[in-house]
């Protein structure tokens, strides 16, 4: 801790009652304009009526019956000769003994030149604190294990509540592959991690809507489409509504990508997330088989370590994949064969990907769109639209959801406009800038007539 001063810190210092009034000092009238800042009456009744007669006048020019003249602290009298000292602002002024000055959290007396704060959000009155106290209350504790936080520390790039000390960088901790927020130790008194069979993790918030089977994909596509023809106005091959959508695990996502005779798109994670490279979703054009998760398979507890949300039991070993795939065979004839995606992720996580995908599919299926675009334009257009649903999800009122969910889907948006990778984010970012002026109606009409994107 430096002992340097810090914002918000003052210096306590002193006056004394050095200026009791006497009758004999002032006239009548100059003291009856002074009304007693502690009584309210004017303070020429005690002036003329009481023996003791004085009158404060502070250093602050506030004026008081030397009999209302207390400590705020003790509400015993400051005497006449004694010193105060002066805390507060203008409309909230505080003479307080140098004795009865204190810190609330260690209560020992702010001794005169010492420094000490007031905390802000705190509004109780004589709320105030010595440094070393203010620091340890207030300054930033690390998420994962409590301490508080020195002046340099690692805060999660969107939730900004995420603070880490240094030191966990290097660790091999658990991340959550959704949020990319890491598990804290069991200090902290938080949730544990959900593992899930293929080696990644999930926090609690992004385990609690979590989609693993093929149907429930399948659902979150058709409303994709649904969106797409309603609200962005595109008109979907009939095809499309009957592309298979997979849920696969990690190892057969990668599998299917790299399959001999497979032409994958395949989504990646945005750069900087815990997805950062690893492929989310794919867009088959042509594929033989894959295997896959079926619908009716979507107990948590078989594609989890099983384990309760709060406890590091060790992982059953009977849990195994390949008991519960089905293999489809795909038709080599269509130009998109199928869309998967990665089982285990938030629901409009793996809504947002499909978005993505379905504007691949969208692509392939067209026949007036060019079949090759750029990387940049294609991914682009995939993760706008994936960014436009997103952000119809909030502002539908029956999907909104909590105040989690809709931090989750801010999140989310916030990874594909801040993706720092020149085919995904340059390539969101141009079409936004696009959509943004022409509207996509007009961006696809262009695409369709033209091969590329309008020069705005
Ligand atoms: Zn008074
Ligand atoms: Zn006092
Ligand atoms: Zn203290
Ligand atoms: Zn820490
Ligand atoms: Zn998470
Ligand atoms: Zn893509």
């Amino acid at each position: 801790m430096s002992s340097h001063p810090r914002a918000g810190a003052i210096r306590a210092s002193t006056m004394s009652t050095d200026t009791i009034e006497s009758k004999k000092s002032h006239s009548t009238a100059a003291v009856l304009k002074n009304a007693c800042r502690a009584c309210g009456k004017a303070c020429s009744q005690s002036w003329f009526g009481a023996a003791a007669g004085g009158v404060v006048r502070t250093s602050t020019n506030d004026v008081y019956h030397q009999d209302c003249f207390r400590c705020h602290v003790c509400s015993n009298l400051i005497r006449s000769g004694e010193s105060y000292m002066n805390v507060g602002d203008r409309n909230n002024r505080q003479y307080i003994h140098p004795g009865c000055f204190a810190c609330i959290g260690c209560k020992r007396a702010i001794g005169v030149g010492t420094e000490y704060t007031k905390d802000s959000s705190d509004n109780e009155e004589g709320s105030y604190y010595c440094i070393p106290c203010h620091s340890e209350l207030f300054r930033p504790r690390c998420t994962i294990c409590t301490r508080t936080l020195d002046q340099y520390f690692l805060r999660h790039p969107y939730f900004d509540s995420e603070v880490y000390c240094l030191e966990h960088d290097n660790e091999s901790r658990r991340s959550c592959f959704a949020c990319n927020r890491k598990e804290p130790l069991p200090a902290a008194r938080k949730a544990l991690f959900v593992d899930l069979l293929d080696g990644r993790s999930l926090c609690v918030d992004c385990s609690s809507t979590i989609i693993v089977d093929s149907s429930e994909a399948a659902e979150l596509f058709r409303g994709v489409i649904q969106f797409m023809e309603s609200q962005l106005g595109m008109s979907i091959p009939e095809y499309m509504r009957q592309v298979p959508v997979l849920v696969v695990d990690y190892k057969s996502l990668n599998e299917s990508i790299s399959a001999e005779g497979n032409t994958a798109l395949g989504h990646h994670g945005a750069s900087g997330s815990a997805g950062a490279g690893t492929v989310r979703g794919v867009t088959l054009s042509s594929c033989c088989q894959v295997r896959h998760i079926p619908s009716g398979f979507s107990l948590w507890s078989r594609l989890t370590t099983g384990r309760p949300l709060t406890s590091a039991a060790a992982a059953p070993s009977d849990c195994d994949f390949s008991s519960v795939y089905h293999k489809v065979d795909m038709d080599e004839q269509r130009e998109v064969s199928a869309v998967l995606v990665l089982f285990g992720l938030p629901r409009d996580l793996i809504a947002s990907i499909l978005a993505h995908e379905a504007m691949h599919v969208w692509l392939k299926l067209n026949p007036r769109v060019p079949f090759r675009m750029t990387p940049k334009v294609e991914e682009g257009l995939c993760q706008a639209v994936s960014y436009f649903y997103l952000e119809s999800l909030s502002l539908t009122e029956a999907a909104a959801g909590n105040d989690v969910e809709q931090n989750m889907r801010k999140y989310y948006q916030h990874q594909i406009s801040t993706d720092t990778s020149v085919v995904y984010g340059d390539g969101f970012r141009t079409v936004q800038h696009v959509t943004s002026v022409l509207g996509l109606r007009i961006v696809l009409e262009h695409l369709e007539a033209c091969g590329e994107l309008p020069v705005t």
